[in-house]
């Protein structure tokens, strides 16, 4: 099974930070979301910390186009990116959409817009539950609407969606909580 690990909690209030992730999978590794952070330090620290340098990530994912999300894209070498509509590598760029990708076994893709027509959702299966990574909710304590949604009733469906199978939402700028009956929908 997948194993998940949050190299950079992201914040939003002043500054602002992604929140970074590594997922570890079968044959591949996998980072979601290196966008803003305090810098680069944020990232690479953690991920040596956990043993592995930035050309070992296989994959990196992003949840969606803003920069506060992508800044970091290119710190991993040799890594395919993974959006709602293509993948990219080098000079190569393969269209395909998200919906239902499998990006190693465990780790799906799903498109799940609202906050911006090109969002996508990871989800991971994982010892813990299933794990969601996505900007649906962008922290635990967020206010229910999210003011800067392009499409504030696309959010809610695709919240609604999710919420049928996620356990544990790692959001957009903070750290992960469990899916509760207060986890607005
Ligand atoms: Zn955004
Ligand atoms: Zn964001």
């Amino acid at each position: 099974m997948p194993r998940t690990h949050i190299l950079s909690p992201g914040y939003g209030s002043g500054k602002v930070a992604s929140t970074v992730s590594l997922i570890e999978a079968e044959g591949a590794l996998i980072v979601v979301d290196p966008g803003m952070v305090s810098s680069r330090a944020a990232i690479l620290d953690p991920l040596a910390a956990l043993g592995y340098d930035p050309s070992e990530v296989t994959d990196v994912i992003i949840s969606h186009h803003h920069p506060d999300h992508t800044i970091n894209v290119a710190l991993f070498p040799e890594a395919v990116l993974h959006d709602h509509w293509a993948t990219y590598r080098n000079d190569e760029w393969n269209s395909r959409p998200a919906e239902g990708v499998v990006v190693a076994p465990g780790v799906t893709l799903w498109e799940t817009p609202g906050h911006t027509p090109q969002d996508i959702t990871t989800i991971v299966e994982t010892e813990d539950g299933v794990t969601v990574f996505t900007h649906l909710w962008t922290s635990e304590n967020y206010p229910p609407e999210d003011r800067l949604a392009t499409d504030p009733e696309a959010l809610h469906r695709s919240r609604a969606r999710v919420l049928e199978i996620a356990e544990i939402v790692v959001p957009g700028h903070g750290p992960a909580f469990r899916v509760s009956e207060e986890t607005p929908r």
